[in-house]
């Protein structure tokens, strides 16, 4: 369980924002192991090459070919005039005495996005977005109210990890058993990470490279809102721990809170989610369960829970609901929750309540981006 942050968060910012580069050369961050190589032979060097760049880069998270010292003078400087090793701007972090970082990070086409590292007792989970924004409109997510909707590339999405590494000092990559800050990812930031799937397998294989950041498929987890057709694909290309935003025991509910259940209603995703490879009981499928009063928390809709998860091996994560201005819902009580916990507890499924430190840090799901938007806003209206 995470620990609740004693103090509110320091934030330093401005820090200098790393892209803005106006030069042509291409950056070298996000492309896979073969397209790097490629890159290398286009660029009239020996393919090996790709393998010294690609663990100067992703082991020990160089930005500077000058320090490549395996690699000759000459040909470092060869590199330096073709290519970058770049990260997504920072245009704030935020630091919390119980060391949790949130950044609010800007690409180079000026779109922004948030990260956040979360350590707690045994792990650091960096919370990573695969979109700006989100197609989705999901009735409680504030993400779903937010307009402005792209992709993330592989290297922007890699790349908000490589900057909480740079943060915490966590360079070269640790080896397997040592104390780290940031051990786990959860692609449970901004956007819907299976309608950006070519990007965030890239991305996630990049991470996943044992020559690099070397994350084990069973520190990464990625959440997905349901996109049914998408599910197996991920259990083929990466084989990671699937997350599934429930929220709902009743495709009535469930429709209007996570819209998409209209075209993927509750027993066909729940279907899907039984044939996910490797639900053995270390991987169990995380069941994301936000509380909302009155809508979806009452005692029979926690046995309905139990009885749809327990023919899966499953887990079930209480989300206590993050409020945002202007939502159309409310967190249910403390005893609610707890009740409803205890329901499903008892009926032999793990339930864990997460911690709200939601409620002053980990804003879910595009909340820093918008209170961002807003203070800038609140500082050009105010008068001299
Ligand atoms: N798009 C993906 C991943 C990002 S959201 C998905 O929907 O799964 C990560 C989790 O936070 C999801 O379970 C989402 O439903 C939940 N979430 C979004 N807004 C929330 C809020 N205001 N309060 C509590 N949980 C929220
Ligand atoms: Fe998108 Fe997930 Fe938010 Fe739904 S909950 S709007 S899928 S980010």
């Amino acid at each position: 369980m995470a620990l609740l942050p004693t103090e509110p968060l320091q934030i330093v910012e401005p820090l200098p924002l790393a892209h803005g580069r106006n030069d042509l050369r291409r950056s070298l961050v996000g492309l896979s192991r073969d397209d790097l190589k490629q890159v290398m032979v286009e660029a009239g060097l020996e393919p090996f090459r790709a393998r010294q760049v690609w663990q100067w880069i992703y082991w020990h998270g160089v930005t500077d070919f000058g320090l490549m010292t395996n690699i000759a003078k000459k040909t470092q400087l060869r590199l330096a005039e073709l290519f970058v090793i770049d990260r997504p701007g920072i245009v704030t972090e935020q630091r919390s005495v119980d060391g949790t970082r949130k950044w609010l990070l800007r690409f180079a086409d000026g779109n922004e996005a948030e990260t956040v590292n979360i350590p707690e007792e045994d792990r650091g989970s960096v919370c990573v977005s695969s979109q700006v924004g989100c197609t989705l409109t999901c009735s409680f997510c504030h993400t779903g109210t937010q307009p402005l909707v792209r992709n993330l590339s592989p290297a922007e999405i890699v790349g908000q990890l490589m900057v909480a590494r740079d943060s915490y000092g966590e360079w070269p990559t640790p080896t397997a058993d040592a104390q780290r800050m940031l051990s786990n990812i959860v692609m449970m930031g901004m956007g819907e990470p299976l309608y950006n799937f070519d990007n965030v397998v890239t991305a996630l294989k990049i991470v996943m490279d044992d020559q690099g950041i070397a994350l084990s498929r069973r520190r990464i987890t990625l959440s997905t809102s349901g996109v049914v057709p998408m599910i197996p694909k991920v259990g083929e290309a990466l084989d990671v721990n699937l997350a599934v935003s429930l929220h709902a025991v009743s495709d009535d509910v469930r429709d209007t809170l996570v819209p998409i259940n209209k075209k993927w209603p509750i027993a066909e995703l729940l279907r899907t989610c039984a044939d996910y490879p490797g639900a053995r009981n270390s991987r169990r499928i995380t069941f994301e369960y936000a509380m909302l009063k009155g809508i979806n928390d009452s005692d029979a809709d926690a046995r309905e829970l139990v009885r749809l998860l327990t023919p899966i091996h499953a887990k079930v994560n209480l989300i206590p609901f993050n409020p945002w201005p202007g939502a159309p819902y409310e967190c249910s009580s403390n005893n609610r929750i707890h009740r409803f916990a205890e329901i499903v507890n008892d009926g032999g499924l793990s339930a864990p309540v997460r911690t709200p430190r939601g409620r002053d840090i980990f804003a879910a799901c595009g909340q820093l981006k918008s209170a961002s938007l807003r203070g800038r806003r609140e500082k050009v209206v105010t008068p001299a």
